[in-house]
């Protein structure tokens, strides 16, 4: 089962530039062109599932405006030895 991950992107350091956009390897990030920052740009935004998580798009991102987060797969404890 692939990675499910997530994105956050800071509305006062996104500028729009749609590096991230062209970056993201699962075509999952696109601007936002029905709301603007407070700085006035289309901010980045997921558009889809499919994220996996990859950082691309923070490595990318030249104002550090993306914030990634990935799923951890939880695994159940092994019960203790009995003696
Ligand atoms: S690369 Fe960064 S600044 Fe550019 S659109 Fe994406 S999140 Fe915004
Ligand atoms: S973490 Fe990877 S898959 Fe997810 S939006 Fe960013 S570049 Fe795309």
């Amino acid at each position: 089962m692939p990675v499910k991950g997530w994105i956050e992107v800071d509305d006062m350091h996104c500028k729009g530039c749609a590096l991230c956009v062209s970056a993201c390897p699962q075509d999952v990030i696109a601007l936002n062109m029905d709301r603007l920052t407070p700085k006035g740009y289309h901010p980045a935004h997921l558009i889809d599932e499919g994220c996996t998580g990859c950082a691309v798009c923070a490595i990318i991102c030249p104002d550090a405006a993306i914030t990634v987060f990935r799923e951890v797969p939880v695994h159940s404890k092994k019960a203790p030895e009995s003696a």
